[in-house]
């Protein structure tokens, strides 16, 4: 017998496919029509169609029993309005002989695409339940009146349907979540936008009135009567529906959803349980102030934490803090890959800046660091972006700037550092010096790449004796 792969059949049409690489190209559907033939594709679709409410059956059973998909299904939404629609879908995908239909076909797995995204049913959970149809079909046309050569034909028209079907779907979830999450920015934004510091005060002032509220109904409460829970006051309700947009998910905003558990289901019900002679009252009444004190502590650090990254500048030295690096350096890597134009980016730590802090204070040190931003600032053009990068660490992207360009800055900057004349209180002609690591975008479409190519030169800067530009 002559060996195997030599002798399957792979038709014109389904090698041709590579030209047609994405499934948004109705061409890559129609060359996976024609990779096999009207007889298969009518195997196909017989098996799909006999046996369509066994194969969803078979799906949502398998899906249900996971831990992950399953409470995303109620059985009783599943029954009612899902199965169908699969079975629709799964008709749809793998019975249709006219070609003229695939228009509507890649429609279709886009509006799948979409739903997915406002339901947010993650791809990898799409795939998993593919895996499961692909099998079950599999498995079914193996049992078929195709033979072996011709089954397995059949399972890779079969599956090259699948994949593309859920890249069409995973091409508009994509571009949906993406929205979704732009237009939640655009929300926190504009949640940011309302006057934080009113806000700050309003929700101190209405966690205070209802501690008040407590103490109070301690004493003058009825027999029976409950006192407030804290998370159905206003500012528990507050910080459940809107602490959550302006907060994300910071962890100090878990530990204050921790510490309103704590007071609403453990020290209410005790105090209620004391008033009533049960259990020592003081006790209570200071784990209750502790806890209202806890939460006020982390929501001015939550507040604090929002006002810095509205502005988006540090508040030492104003000039940009971390929170855009990725956005800036990923859209100048767009343009400079569409434009074929190039950008750099310096590295920049203070030499020696520990001993500074020794000798002057950390508010010494402090002061070195405004100033020092100030002249990277001036050194650079207006269209160059200067961050905060660590501590004593700063960042340039160099817009427009190549390696050579990049290097003769980086010198000149050095340079600036050098000559000027820092201050702090106690000393008034301050000399210091900065170590440069220098890259330059060479294609690599990662940004922390670039970075790690210029903290990797700012290291050897260093190595060589410290006051000097180094590339990449
Ligand atoms: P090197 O030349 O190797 O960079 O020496 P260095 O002393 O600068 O060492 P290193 O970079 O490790 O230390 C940086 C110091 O900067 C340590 C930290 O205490 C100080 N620092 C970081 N952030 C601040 C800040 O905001 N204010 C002040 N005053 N000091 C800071
Ligand atoms: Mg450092
Ligand atoms: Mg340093």
């Amino acid at each position: 017998m002559s060996s195997s792969s030599s002798a399957i059949p792979v038709t014109p049409a389904v090698a041709g496919q590579a030209c047609y690489l994405s499934a948004s190209n109705a061409q890559a559907w129609q060359a996976v029509y024609q990779s096999v033939d009207a007889y298969t594709r009518g195997q196909v679709a017989a098996v799909v169609s006999d046996s369509a409410t066994a194969l969803v059956d078979a799906f949502y059973s398998t899906l249900l029993s996971d831990a992950e998909a399953g409470p995303r299904l109620s059985h009783e939404i599943v029954s009612t309005r899902l199965s169908s629609a699969m079975k629709g879908w799964l008709k749809g995908l793998l019975c249709v002989r006219d070609q003229g239909d695939i228009a509507a076909l890649m429609a279709a797995q886009k509006k799948v695409g979409e739903v997915h995204a406002r339901v947010h049913i993650p791809i990898h959970l799409v795939m998993a339940g593919a895996r499961i149809l692909k099998n079950e079909i599999a498995l079914r046309l193996r049992a078929s009146d195709l033979d072996g050569m011709a089954a397995s034909v059949a399972t890779q028209y079969v599956c090259n349907l699948f994949d593309l079907a859920i890249e069409q779907m995973s091409r508009a979830f994509m571009r949906d979540v993406n929205r979704g999450a732009r237009n939640d920015e655009a929300y926190r934004l504009f949640a940011l936008g309302q006057n934080i510091s009113t806000e700050r005060e309003r929700q101190r002032a209405a966690l205070l009135e209802w501690s008040q509220a407590v103490l109070i109904g301690l004493h003058y409460r009825a027999p029976e009567q409950v006192l407030p829970r804290l998370a159905a006051s206003e500012f528990g309700l507050w910080l459940h529906h809107k602490g959550g947009v302006l907060f994300e998910s910071a962890p100090a905003l878990r530990q204050i959803m921790e510490a309103v558990a704590r007071l609403d289901d453990v020290v209410l019900p005790g105090l209620m349980r004391s008033a009533e002679g049960q259990g020592a009252m003081p006790d209570l009444v200071r784990e209750l102030q502790e806890l209202v004190a806890r939460i006020k502590h982390l929501l001015n650090g939550l507040f604090d934490m929002v006002a810095e990254i509205e502005s988006g500048s540090d508040p030492l030295t104003n000039v940009l803090n971390r929170r855009f690096l990725p956005s800036v350096i990923g859209r100048e890597i767009a343009i400079a890959t569409r434009q074929h134009s190039a950008f750099s980016v310096l590295l920049l730590d203070i030499d020696h800046f520990k001993s500074i802090n020794d000798q002057y204070g950390h508010s010494g040190g402090d002061q070195v660091l405004r100033q020092f931003a100030e002249v990277v600032h001036q050194a650079c053009r207006s269209s160059d972006f200067v961050f905060r990068y660590g501590g004593e660490e700063f960042l340039v992207v160099l817009v427009d700037t190549g390696p050579e360009a990049a290097m003769l800055v980086a010198q000149k900057l050095g340079a600036e550092i050098r000559r000027h004349a820092f201050s702090v209180s106690e000393a008034a002609n301050l000399k210091i010096t900065a170590s440069i690591g220098v890259a330059s975008f060479d294609g690599h479409p990662d940004y922390a790449y670039l970075i790690e190519r210029a903290d990797k030169a700012l290291y050897r800067a260093k190595q060589a004796g410290r006051d000097q530009a180094v590339p990449a």
